[in-house]
């Protein structure tokens, strides 16, 4: 087959996309939007037997209505088992979105985002399903994977179950924007935090007496900055980022609460990104020797100093996939007969193929037409959408 003689129906597949955009379902609150997609993929054809959740927000560590939903649909003809994979969860920004059709675009009213991240890949994977049943198209054995809580920290992927996937070699994930993109690779990220305790004095009568847990947190950034562990990183043995998110005290208050008492109290959390997971641990270390350093040069007036208690842990692991490998030339084999120049990207930010690929399936992510994501600007670009259809279906029913 090819790109000429797909048989997509263009107004179906924007019709499963505009009914699956307008179903709320935020990071952590998927059962509506997954049970609408299970809805869609029934009268697809797709038997309810073949339809399943698995138990991956019972493992995940902050309240999750749902596990992954996963459809295993037989091969019509024998192949290695190919995963298609994308999530139901919105950013929280996309509560109550009202889309409507505007030309060539899927809007919002302007009050929300839209959600078309990542609804464009549900409705890409349910009229996969549909195509590929209605026209008997020849393929291999195919998962559907559809995570939750991808927004909120990938957790789906991270806790899913790799024997829930029925041995499939290869993902192709879809959670993109132009579908001549191709992400093989992303950055892996380590987060870090450290709480100061310093003490408690009058600022005005005897600031001798105290330790400012403040000063040591200053001190310590600027310390980070000056080895050049702040911002961009680039050193000898690697580059990443690093960034502080929170500067503040005792639950989400402000660090210090009056000008006159020397603050006793910080807590600071930040973030390093690499593409190795080495080197972004690196960073969170020198952040650590940074915080180490500050605390030495603030004492009070009997030479004590503040207390730290700094931890870093890994989030997401990196990936990186070589042009060579077999997920990446069937990708670039369908991106060219479609009439694509495949773009190859590494992303600085992570994506459930990060997990997948730690889960041992090495997995591109496609576009399908998302644009300005997480703002009340998002759209869905209809043409892009519709060849991320094409691509899908000739991703799924290629030869080798
Ligand atoms: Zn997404």
């Amino acid at each position: 087959m090819d790109s000429f003689t797909l048989p997509l129906d263009v107004a179906a597949a924007e019709d499963h996309l505009m009914r699956l955009l307008s179903v709320e379902g935020v990071t952590g609150q998927e059962a509506k939007i997954a049970a609408a997609v299970s809805e869609a993929l029934k009268k697809a054809g797709v038997p309810a037997s073949a339809i399943r959740f698995d138990d991956a927000n019972k493992r995940i560590p902050v309240p999750t209505e749902t596990g992954n939903l996963i459809v295993d649909l037989p091969g019509t003809r024998p192949g290695p088992r190919l995963l298609f994979s994308t999530h139901l969860d919105t950013v929280p920004l996309c509560a109550g979105a009202k889309p409507r059709r505007d030309g060539d675009r899927i809007v919002s009213d302007g009050a929300t985002a839209l959600g078309g991240d990542n609804r464009t890949g549900c409705a890409i994977l349910v009229m996969l399903a549909e195509t590929l049943l209605k026209h008997k198209l020849p393929h291999p054995p195919i998962t559907l994977l559809f995570t939750v809580r991808e927004e909120s920290g990938l957790h789906g992927a991270r806790e899913l179950n790799p024997a829930d996937l029925g041995g499939a070699v290869m993902c192709i994930n879809v959670d993109g924007q132009d579908p001549s993109d191709l992400i093989v690779g992303a950055v892996g990220q380590e987060n870090w935090e450290v709480e100061i305790k310093g003490k408690a004095s009058h600022a005005g009568v005897a600031p001798e007496k105290g330790i400012s847990a403040t000063l040591v947190g200053a001190i310590a950034l600027t310390e980070a900055k000056r080895e050049g562990w702040f911002g961009k990183v680039v050193k000898p043995d690697g580059t990443g980022t690093s960034n502080v998110g929170i500067f503040g005290g005792k639950s989400d208050k402000a660090a210090g609460d009056a000008t006159n008492v020397v603050t006793d109290y910080v807590f600071i959390k930040g973030e390093a990104r690499s593409p190795t997971s080495a080197f972004a641990t690196a960073i969170a270390k020198g952040f650590g020797q940074a915080f180490e350093k500050a605390k030495g040069e603030v004492k009070d007036h009997e030479g004590e100093t503040a207390i730290l208690a700094f931890t870093h842990k890994p989030s997401y692991p990196p990936f990186n996939l070589d042009e060579g490998s077999p997920v990446v030339k069937r990708a670039t084999k369908a991106m060219t007969m479609l009439g694509l120049k495949p773009n190859y990207l590494f992303s600085n930010g992570g994506l459930d193929a990060n997990w997948l690929d730690k889960h041992g399936i090495p997995t591109v992510t496609i576009g399908a037409g998302q644009a300005e994501i997480h703002t009340i600007k998002e759209y869905v670009n209809l043409p892009e959408f519709e060849t991320g259809c094409r691509l899908a279906l000739l991703l799924a029913t290629i030869e080798d």
